[in-house]
């Protein structure tokens, strides 16, 4: 990673890991549908914040955080913001 990459640490807290995924999330009562919130989390997080939004119906799509650059976003990612 360069000095220049913004950092990415992953969403679920209390870690500090290196987040390797991006997990694409929508809240319908909050969100427009286009809307994709993103959690970031590193292989370890990965399922476990997956299945929150799962369990909630907000899971959209999980993708690799180098993909995130190509996926529009409403708004900068932010760990569990609305
Ligand atoms: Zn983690």
């Amino acid at each position: 990673m360069t000095a220049e990459a913004p950092e990415v640490i992953c969403s679920a807290r209390g870690c500090r890991g290196d987040a390797t995924w991006g997990v694409l999330w929508n809240n319908p009562t909050l969100h427009t549908p286009d809307r994709r919130k993103v959690w970031l989390a590193c292989d370890a997080h990965r399922e476990q914040l997956e299945e929150y939004l799962r369990a909630r119906l907000f899971w959209k799509q999980t993708v690799p955080v180098a993909d995130l650059d190509r996926i529009e976003l409403g708004e900068r990612p932010g760990p569990f913001g609305r």
